[in-house]
């Protein structure tokens, strides 16, 4: 047992090093654009964080994280518990404020494998998670109006120009930094042109098939929402031809620098469990006996997002707290659930449609905190039903 904690202890190690690593070079780049600059060192001091015990995590913030860079590692490492090692009073920068030739070497010789690494908390899921904390930081700053406003907005507008969105987004325009050039996307783009979901209005993914090219947004394909495109081979925007049943016509937008559209963590954890809220308020909202108030949670807006309360005289009142979400992955949507500390009980987590299958294996993992899972259709027919509403 002790010296699986030795290993277990001496891989955390390893693993804040990499981090401090890799955070070393990123700072010391110089051909590397500021904002992914910030965004590989916010991926670090995650990584960093993961290697640490929750308390002591939790008082790393970017600022020190900087900081310590800049001097001996120790502070920054979680502590050594098998035989002592140099890292303690390593230094990867020099007194011009250059990071050593060493710290490559290191990076190499000390990188946690991925495949380990992701064992404890992957790259992508750490900058997803970093955004969507990003997210509720910035939604949780706004006054309730505001903030309910912001929630509309991200369902109806995540992408188009920038005239258009500045003009939806209007006096939230200039606080709400999450947007990202769609020329700055190839994955989304044919013959310079790119195409927006009619259901989510974030640009779909074009992807290669022989001559021609299948178009389809990674959120809704599920629901119909595909297309083939063959290139016009001409300057024009080549056909687009639905293929799935809700493939209604779109419209090509050039993939030019004033096309923006949110970037994908908000999209997944912002835009998409909007839309399903949306969804559910109207298939629900003209029902008798409901009422509903959508995005109540103003001192905590990730707590819950719809609140329906259904009231049929001499019946006992029914309540759903509801959380809706899209996760691409059930099972790490149940990981980070079950790592949460404050889950409300008695919530119930909507998915959407298509994960049906994956409902029961989500329901398993969080049942014992008293939290429900159910799909959006399966939740409007409880309430049909607790309205006295038979279809
Ligand atoms: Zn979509």
């Amino acid at each position: 047992m002790a010296v699986k904690n030795v290993a277990a202890d001496q891989e955390r190690r390893d693993q804040a090093l990499t981090a401090c690593c890799m955070a070393a070079v990123a700072e010391s780049d110089p051909v590397l654009a500021p904002a992914r600059r910030s965004r590989l060192l916010m991926d670090c001091l995650a990584v960093l964080r993961a290697a640490h015990q929750p308390e002591r995590a939790a008082q790393i913030r970017m600022k020190e994280f900087r900081k310590g860079l800049r001097g001996p590692l120790g502070p920054l490492l979680p502590p050594a518990s098998g035989r002592p090692d140099r890292f303690d009073s390593m230094e990867l920068f020099d007194a011009q404020g250059l990071a050593r030739d060493a710290v490559k070497d290191l990076c190499s010789e000390h990188l946690v494998p991925l495949a380990a690494l992701e064992q404890h908390w992957s790259w992508p899921r750490v900058r997803a998670e970093q955004d969507e904390q990003r997210l509720f930081g910035f939604m949780r700053r706004l006054a309730p109006e505001d903030y309910r406003h912001a929630r509309t907005l991200l369902g109806r507008h995540a992408a188009g120009s920038v005239r258009e969105l500045s003009r939806q987004w209007d006096r939230l325009w200039m606080r709400f930094d999450f947007f990202e050039s769609v020329a700055d996307w190839p994955w989304c783009q044919v013959d310079g042109w790119w195409y927006p979901c009619p259901v989510c209005r974030w640009p779909m993914r074009a992807v290669r098939s022989g001559p021609q090219f299948d178009v389809r947004c990674e959120a809704h394909a599920p629901r119909g929402v595909h297309y083939r495109y063959t290139p016009s081979g001409g300057p024009g925007p080549g056909e687009l031809i639905g293929t799935g049943k809700a493939a209604v016509p779109v419209t090509p937008l050039p993939a030019s620098a004033d096309h923006l559209a949110v970037s994908r963590p908000v999209w997944r954890y912002g835009t998409l469990p909007v839309l399903l809220e949306l969804q559910l308020r109207d298939a629900v909202v003209d029902l008798p006996y409901v009422e509903l108030v959508m995005w109540p949670g103003e001192q905590r807006p990730d707590e819950y997002d719809l609140h329906i309360t259904v009231a049929v005289p001499g019946k006992r009142v029914r309540h759903w707290r509801v959380d809706a979400k899209a996760w691409e992955s059930v099972v790490a949507l149940g990981a980070a659930l079950t790592n949460r500390p404050a889950l409300r009980k008695g919530l119930t987590i909507v998915l959407p449609d298509h994960q049906q299958s994956e409902q029961h294996f989500l329901a398993a993992q969080v049942r014992d905190r008293g939290v429900k899972v159910t799909t959006v259709s399966r939740l409007v027919s409880d309430i049909e039903k607790a309205c006295g509403v038979v279809r």
